[in-house]
């Protein structure tokens, strides 16, 4: 990467941070009630280390395999990086996750919540855990449906001993995103939850307005992904 693309790269995490900050005031919260969580997903190590040198620790991916080939080096390289996971988990790959990610953001279902309890007997690594719901009820999108998700938290306290800390939700794209972030919310406080991982490069700002405590910004630090 050349000196005026890694530039760039800074220089938007920059604005994406003033924007971040403008509006939390602008929601009367302070500045760290919300995480910014860097989407680095398809971007090689050259665009993350500038990054990482300018002091950002929080980052979201949404592949197990690519996470494995990037990550474990520059977590040897740099310290205190926590790695989100915030795409679809396949049952077979849990081990992998467990043994790379800090927080999964994507518990979508029943298999997947008891792959994560079955590997939690055979490792003492506890990644975070948020549960993924479908608040537009979109049929191609993971999570849980909203009408479900009373019974699949209880389910994961109670059957699989999981601690679920946190919500996360993808609003349909052609919908204003703010009465999703409110649902979530609402299932949230019902639950006692306090993490909301919702509000990505278009809606940050309705996210934070929402009460998001996780935003996952992605193409508006990285640029467009190819
Ligand atoms: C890619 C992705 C993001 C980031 O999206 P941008 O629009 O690039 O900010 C956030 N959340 C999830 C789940 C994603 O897959």
């Amino acid at each position: 990467m050349s000196d005026a693309q890694e530039h760039n790269v800074v220089a938007r995490l920059h604005k994406v941070r003033s924007e971040m900050t403008r509006a939390v005031r602008h929601a009367g919260r302070n500045p760290d009630e919300v995480t910014l969580v860097a989407v680095s997903k398809t971007y090689f190590a050259d665009s993350i280390v500038p990054v990482l040198e300018d002091g950002q620790r929080v980052f979201g991916e949404n592949r197990v395999q690519e996470s494995m080939q990037k990550w474990p080096e520059l977590k040897a390289q740099f310290a205190g990086i926590e790695l989100h996971l915030i795409g679809p988990l396949q049952s077979n790959k849990a081990k992998e996750a467990v043994a790379l990610f800090d927080v999964i953001e994507t518990i979508d279902r029943p298999s997947i919540a008891e792959a994560i309890a079955k590997e939690f007997t055979k490792t003492d690594r506890r990644p975070k855990l948020y549960v993924q719901v479908n608040t537009g009820e979109e049929p191609q999108k993971a999570g849980i449906l909203p009408l479900d998700a009373d019974a699949f938290l209880t389910r994961c306290k109670d059957e699989w001993k999981l601690t679920i800390e946190g919500l996360m939700c993808i609003p349909p794209v052609d919908e204003p995103p703010s009465p999703h972030f409110g649902l979530l919310r609402k299932i949230a406080e019902k639950h006692g939850i306090k993490i909301l991982s919702m509000g990505m490069s278009a809606d940050f700002e309705e996210a934070i307005q929402m009460g998001a405590t996780h935003i996952r910004v992605g193409s508006a630090i990285f640029g467009h992904r190819f």
